[in-house]
């Protein structure tokens, strides 16, 4: 067993929670429209992603779980114009070390499909039949590492923090149709659709028929009416050009600056937005999870999300 590999593993995939979310990514670099998510045993006995995606050709299968083995990123100049969520290659190889990693796959236009069993550095490819598209499944996550093992969450609290997780890729994805099932259970069946569907599956019909629209050359999404509000701040999604980024505190006092009055002390809005920004103005840390962003005209942001705010409340009166 190669040990620091067993580390480095360790160290990018620590929770079953980190496998869903670099699954996904990967189905939506991959354009998927459909995604559908399994657990069981908390994600510790099985993980499973499948999405409708470009499928992995089959002469190119048996390198996905190679280190940096990315198709994503060509030279350094591309480290810069980074589209997708990817771009490290290391996911699915550290993946393989954490646990067992089964792939199947087929790209639309080829005949058959293929399927890869890995298990630490112990790789095997062969043809199977499949649909189009690529059914990832990671079996016995953490067996090799008992340290990992040892320290992991109630099936319970694992499953509370997935769920937020899916939610949040279903309000930055409405367009995408989600499914998660957990232990056998259907947590989120979300069909393709626009933003106030993916509220209504997140969050409940009652709040989907509480959203107002935003649309500003800057700001796009929607908002809650004041009347929905909540003593926590766990409802304000952001978003920069389609990536989602962790809210700070002065993005979130600037929507509610918005409110002003309209909105109780201490409370705060249910709100999904995006911000659309030339690329050149911003400064996003590309750590995989680290997902933050320094704006260089910061103060023209918060203004235009104040504003955006208020004129949606404006033009729909209570
Ligand atoms: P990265 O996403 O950083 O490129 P990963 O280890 O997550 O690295 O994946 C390695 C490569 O495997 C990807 O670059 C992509 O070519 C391929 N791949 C992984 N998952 C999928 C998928 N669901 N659909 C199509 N291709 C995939
Ligand atoms: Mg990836």
């Amino acid at each position: 067993v190669d040990i620091q590999r067993l580390i480095a593993a360790g160290e990018v995939i620590t929770r079953p929670l980190d496998v869903v979310r670099e699954l996904i990514d990967n189905a939506l670099d991959a354009s998927a429209t459909r995604i559908d998510i399994e657990l069981s045993g908390g994600g510790l006995t099985a993980i499973s992603v499948k999405d409708n995606g470009s499928g992995i050709p089959a002469e190119e299968l048996a390198k996905a779980p190679l280190r940096h083995a990315t198709s994503k990123i060509q030279n350094m100049q591309d480290v810069h114009a980074i589209r997708t969520l990817g771009f490290r290659g290391e996911a699915l190889w550290s993946i393989a070390y954490a646990g067992y990693l089964q792939i199947t796959t087929r790209p639309q236009h080829q005949l058959g499909g293929t399927e890869l069993f890995a298990f630490q550095d112990r790789v095997r490819v062969a043809p199977t039949a499949c649909p189009a598209g690529t059914r990832v499944t990671v079996m016995k996550l953490f067996e090799e590492l008992p340290a990992r093992l040892r320290i992991q969450m109630q099936p319970s609290s694992e499953y509370r923090d997935i769920i937020m997780l899916v939610g949040r890729y279903i309000l930055h994805h409405p367009q995408v149709s989600f499914k998660l099932v957990l232990d056998g259970e259907l947590k989120f069946q979300h069909v393709s659709s626009d933003l106030i569907h993916a509220v209504g599956t997140v969050f409940g019909p009652l709040s989907a028929n509480r959203m107002m629209n935003v649309q500003t050359p800057m700001v796009q999404g929607v908002i809650s009416r004041p009347e929905l509000t909540r003593p926590r701040r766990d409802r304000m999604h952001l978003s920069v050009n389609g990536r989602p980024i962790q809210a700070t505190n002065e993005l979130e006092n600037a929507i509610i600056s918005g409110y002003g009055e309209f909105l109780p002390a201490n409370q705060a809005p249910t709100c999904i937005l995006n911000l659309t920004l030339p690329p050149e103005t911003l400064d996003v840390n590309i750590h995989p999870t680290k997902t933050q962003v320094a704006f260089q005209n910061l103060s023209e942001v918060l203004e235009a999300l104040k504003t955006a705010v208020r004129d949606s409340l404006l033009q729909h009166p209570l």
